[in-house]
């Protein structure tokens, strides 16, 4: 297979284990109304030091979750795929961080969601976005309305990372 001939190392997960999701789409932005406070935040996302960054058929991106949210919600697109373009200057993802990181709860300490639920916590924002945009989830009733009132920074043992986890 071409991606096996490409790429040494394949991270597969057929979700047939409990995996409890982050809830991506709980955006910052709706939770956290201090800008200041929000961005520390985004900052200091477990993600974009851990994770990867992503190619799309729409270009580079910082962050696959980045890169996931401008095909989903229909963004302007990433940077040319070129060599080396992973080493640019933190200065040409700027437009990509700032669009992105403010829809996405991922650096928010929230609790995850099995996956095999079939629904996606989100804020009020992100939901009314995916529902002009068409989205089949939003109009399946497939979600669950995220109240900021709930956030609770305070999460003692949150590894989000660890997604793979037996059943609460
Ligand atoms: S888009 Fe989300 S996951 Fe990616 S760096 Fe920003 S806050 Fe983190």
């Amino acid at each position: 297979m071409l991606i096996e001939d490409t790429f040494s190392y394949l991270n597969h997960n057929q979700h047939k284990n409990p995996c409890f999701h982050q809830p991506v789409l709980v955006a910052s932005r709706d939770v956290i109304a201090d800008p200041v406070r929000r961005q520390g935040w985004i900052d200091n996302c477990w993600l974009q030091e851990q994770w990867a960054s992503a190619i799309t058929p729409k270009g580079f991106f910082f962050c696959e979750v980045a890169a996931a949210f401008d095909t989903v919600f229909n963004g302007p697109g990433g940077l040319p795929v070129e060599p080396g373009c992973w080493r640019r200057p933190l200065a040409d993802f700027a437009d990509q961080i700032n669009r992105w990181c403010q829809r996405s709860g991922v650096c928010l300490p929230l609790p995850g969601r099995r996956d095999s639920e079939g629904r996606d916590d989100l804020t009020a924002g992100n939901a009314a976005e995916l529902g002009r945009l068409g989205s089949p989830a939003i109009a399946a009733g497939r979600y669950v309305v995220f109240d900021p009132n709930d956030f609770r920074p305070d999460q003692p043992g949150w590894q989000p990372q660890r997604y793979l986890r037996p059943e609460p």
